[in-house]
């Protein structure tokens, strides 16, 4: 009997190819199996079943790694860390003095309070409540203007009469249930020539690589690579990435891998990584968990300056 498959980023009618399993042994909403399926074509991983609004909504109603009140650094440092990728994309527009960005999914804020405070012309739309009031209470404490909406209720109503030069999504996309179908939304808000920048983990990364070896003895089955449901539900790489961005109209200008801690891609990853100088001089991070952070992150500086194979991926694309 065979049983087809439909890859949602290219569109392939295939055999379906489950490659791996992940399992929960805690409690946590919705299935606690899922089987990971890879696309022949585009070679892109994805979690079969993807899960249903009502998990997501249970899942996300309480997420910590949004919260600033759990992670202080949030909130302060992480805002200035921005400088390197602000500049990086207001400089692909230069000529252009009133930018008006989209940071879809912008969770704890940070891009986009960056932004704000530097005077551009920012909209936000996340899907958690949670998120949207933290960066309503943050605007309203220290005088700044960012317009957001709720994607869960009506935020793409709200938006879909503007168009926006740059729309951004930091470590968003390999959390939606469709992302092509959203990178489509998003393409309609835009004119020819917008551009739209994406980071996501990359599912070729070597550390992700070397993890899926042994992760049923570190106590990992409910991940596979960067695969972790009901959160990261796609596995992107250089390959998937760049035909999901063709599929929803752009054309992609640069994509490539990036290292934990390079200082300018993900700079949260700066705080989850401690460096070999900070595990020699605070105890703390001396644990059998901060010593293999410590060791991620001296492997995948070579991962990534040799191999190509670093943990992150990046796209820039424009619209076609
Ligand atoms: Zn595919």
């Amino acid at each position: 009997m065979s049983n087809l498959w439909t890859c949602p980023i290219c569109d392939k009618k295939q055999e379906y190819n489950i490659i791996a399993d992940i399992v929960w042994e805690t409690e946590i909403p919705g299935p606690d199996k899922y089987n990971v399926i890879k696309c022949e074509n585009c070679s892109i991983d994805v979690s079969d079943p993807i899960p249903s609004d009502d998990v997501l909504n249970q899942y996300y109603s309480n997420y910590g790694p949004t919260q600033t009140d759990n992670l202080k650094y949030r909130a302060e440092k992480l805002i200035d860390l921005n400088d390197p990728i602000v500049d990086y994309l207001v400089s692909h527009h230069k000529g252009n003095s009133d930018i008006k960005f989209l940071d879809y999914g912008f969770g704890a804020g940070a891009f986009a309070i960056n932004l704000a405070s530097k005077g551009h012309d920012i909209t936000g739309i996340d899907y958690s409540a949670q998120n949207i009031d933290q960066l309503n209470n943050y605007c309203r404490e220290n005088n700044l203007n960012i317009e957001t909406h709720n994607i869960s209720e009506k935020g793409w109503e709200e938006i879909n009469d503007k168009k926006f030069n740059c729309v951004t999504l930091f470590q968003v996309i390999e959390h939606l249930q469709d992302p092509v179908e959203t990178l489509k939304k998003l393409n309609a808000l835009q004119n020819t020539g917008g551009s739209i920048y994406i980071e996501c983990p990359n599912q070729d990364g070597l550390f992700f690589r070397l993890k899926n070896k042994i992760r049923s003895f570190i106590d990992r089955k409910y991940m596979w690579g960067s695969l972790s449901p009901p959160q990261h539900l796609f596995g992107f790489n250089k390959r998937s990435l760049g035909m999901a961005l063709n599929a929803a109209g752009y054309k992609v200008i640069e994509i490539g891998d990036y290292r934990v801690a390079d200082k300018t891609h993900a700079p949260e990853t700066a705080y989850w990584y401690p460096s070999i100088w900070e595990w020699l001089t605070d105890k703390k991070k001396r644990t059998f968990y901060g010593t293999s952070k410590m060791l991620i992150r001296l492997a995948d500086y070579p991962s990534s300056k040799i191999l190509k194979s670093g943990g992150g991926l990046f796209a820039l694309a424009i619209k076609k």
